[in-house]
C-alpha cells in the first residue's frame, strides 16, 4: 500500500512500508531485517532523495531532549522538528544559531540535505551539528563526533550512511530578534551594494520575481547593531508582508521591528500555519560568494522565461563549512532559490536552461529540491564520501535511485 506523497504532493513514495519504531531496539530490528530501507523525515524535500523499498520514521520515538550547559550542546531524538526543539530550548534559556524558512522540518532531514537559512556569518544548519548517533546496516549503533576523521562526511549524508537516531547540536544563550522588511530597491542599487545589503543584518533574504527586486527581509539580533532606517535606496515597510505577492501575512513571522524570541523570528513562516504557498515546487542553486553578482545577472537575463512560472525567488547567504557534500563546502556561498508554480511540464525544462546559465559559476544544487545535474568536480571529497558510504554499508541497504544517479 502507498505510504503517500511528499509535502508538496509531487513525489509519490515508491515505498510500500513505513515503519514507526518507538524504541531503539525496534529501530535496530527494522534496519537489520530490511534489504533496502531509509529514513523519512518530515517529507519536505521536493525530490525522491528519501525514497526506498521500506521507510522508517522516528516521529513516534520519545524526543528525549538533553541540554548540556557545560558543553553548550543539546541532544535529542532525530525525528524532532525545529519548531518543537526550538520551543524547548528557548523555554530553558537556549538557542540554535540559525534556522531555515520554516520550523516544520525535521532536524535530521535538514542536516542530511545541507538545509540552510541566511546570514553572512551563519553556516548551514548542518554546521551546527556537534555529534550524531546512527544505526548502521548491521543494526549496530555508531556514534560520531567532530574529532572523528569521517565526521565531515557524515553530516550532509543524504541518508546514505544509516538511520540517524540522535543528533547533538551546538547551542548558545537564547536571544531576541526583530524583523524589518525593506522595499523599493532597484537592481542597480542591489547589485552595486550586494555585500552591504547582505551584511546589513544578522540574516538577510532578498525576494524577487526577477523583473524587479521585491522585498528585503532583515532579521537583526536585539543584542547587536540595529537595522538602518533605510537600506541604500530601500525604505522600511510600514505594513506586514508575505513574500509572495497577494498572499496574507498571517502565515509569516512578525515584522515591523517587533522583537521576539529567535524561534519566532528566524523562520519566515509560523509553526501551525502553511509555509510558503503550498501549491509549489522548489529549486535552489548554491554558488560561491565570489560569483554571486555575476550569477544573479545570468539568471536575470532569463527573467522573461522565469517570471511567468514563479511564485517568488529568494537570495540568501551562508558561511563556509568543511562538510564534504555541503553547498558551502570551503566557500562562503549564496543560494539562488526559486519557489515555482506547480507546473512540472514548464518548470523541469526551464531548470536545464538555468543550470546552463549557472554552470560557469560552479553552482551546486540543493539536495532536497528539484534539479537535473550534479557536477561531480565541484565536490572534491565526493570519492571519499562514496568510500565512507561503501565501508559502512557494503551491500547498499541505504542506497536508492537518487543516490545511484547522483552520487555513486
Ligand atoms: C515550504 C518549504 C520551505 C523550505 N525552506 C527551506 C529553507 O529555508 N532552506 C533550505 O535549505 N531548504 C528549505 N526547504 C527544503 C527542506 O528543508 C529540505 O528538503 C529538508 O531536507 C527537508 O527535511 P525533511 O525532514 O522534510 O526531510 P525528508 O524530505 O523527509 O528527507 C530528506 C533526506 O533526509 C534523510 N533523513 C531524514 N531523516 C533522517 C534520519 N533520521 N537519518 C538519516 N537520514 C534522514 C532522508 O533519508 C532524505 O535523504 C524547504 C522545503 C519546503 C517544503
Amino acid at each position: 500500500m502507498s505510504i503517500g506523497t511528499n509535502w508538496a504532493e509531487y513525489h509519490e513514495y515508491r515505498a510500500t512500508t513505513l515503519h514507526r519504531p518507538t524504541t531503539m531496539d525496534q529501530l535496530q530490528e527494522v534496519v537489520s531485517a530490511a534489504t533496502r530501507v531509509r529514513a523519512l523525515g518530515s517529507r519536505h524535500s521536493f525530490n525522491d532523495v528519501a525514497d526506498s523499498a521500506e521507510l522508517v520514521t522516528l516521529e513516534a520515538m520519545d524526543s528525549a531532549i538533553v541540554i548540556d550547559a557545560d558543553s553548550d550542546t543539546v541532544s535529542f531524538s532525530a525525528g524532532l522538528r525545529y519548531g518543537e526543539l526550538g520551543r524547548a530550548l528557548h523555554d530553558d534559556g537556549w538557542a540554535i544559531r540559525n534556522l531555515a524558512s520554516l520550523p516544520h522540518i525535521s532536524v535530521a532531514g535538514a542536516i542530511a540535505t545541507g538545509t540552510h537559512g541566511s546570514g553572512d556569518r551563519n553556516g548551514t544548519l548542518s554546521r551546527a551539528v556537534a555529534g550524531l548517533e546512527f544505526v548502521t546496516a548491521t543494526g549496530e549503533v555508531h556514534s560520531i563526533s567532530p574529532v572523528d576523521p569521517d565526521f565531515d562526511g557524515a553530516v550532509v549524508s543524504l541518508g546514505a550512511l544509516g538511520i540517524v537516531s540522535r543528533v547533538t547540536l551546538d547551542i548558545e544563550p537564547t536571544f531576541e530578534v526583530r524583523q524589518d522588511v525593506f522595499e523599493n530597491m532597484s537592481w542597480d542599487a542591489l547589485l552595486a551594494n550586494f555585500d552591504g545589503v547582505t551584511s546589513a543584518a544578522y540574516s538577510v533574504s532578498v525576494f524577487t520575481d526577477w523583473q524587479s527586486v521585491g522585498l528585503i527581509w532583515a532579521k537583526s539580533r536585539t543584542d547587536a547593531a540595529q537595522p538602518p532606517l533605510s537600506l541604500f535606496e530601500a525604505t522600511r515597510a510600514t505594513v506586514e508582508h508575505h513574500m509572495i505577492a497577494g498572499m496574507p501575512a498571517t502565515n509569516t513571522t512578525r515584522q515591523l521591528g517587533v522583537p521576539g524570541p529567535w524561534i519566532d523570528r528566524l523562520p519566515h513562516f509560523r509553526m501551525g500555519f502553511t509555509p510558503s504557498n503550498g501549491d509549489e515546487l522548489q529549486t535552489e542553486y548554491i554558488v560561491p560568494r565570489r560569483f554571486a553578482v555575476r550569477a544573479i545577472w545570468a539568471v536575470r537575463a532569463l527573467a522573461d522565461r522565469i517570471t511567468p512560472h514563479l511564485h517568488v525567488s529568494e537570495l540568501r547567504t551562508m558561511a563556509a563549512d568543511s562538510l564534504w557534500l555541503s553547498g558551502a563546502y570551503e566557500t562562503d556561498a549564496v543560494g539562488i532559490h526559486f519557489t515555482w508554480k506547480k507546473d512540472p511540464a514548464a518548470v523541469l525544462p526551464l531548470l536545464l536552461v538555468i543550470e546552463d546559465a549557472l554552470a560557469p559559476f560552479n553552482a551546486r544544487p540543493h539536495w532536497g529540491k528539484l534539479f537535473h545535474s550534479v557536477h561531480r568536480e565541484l565536490y572534491p571529497r565526493l570519492d571519499d564520501f562514496v568510500e565512507l558510504a561503501t565501508r559502512l554499508d557494503p551491500d547498499g541497504k541505504f542506497r536508492n535511485a537518487y543516490l545511484d544517479e547522483h552520487i555513486f
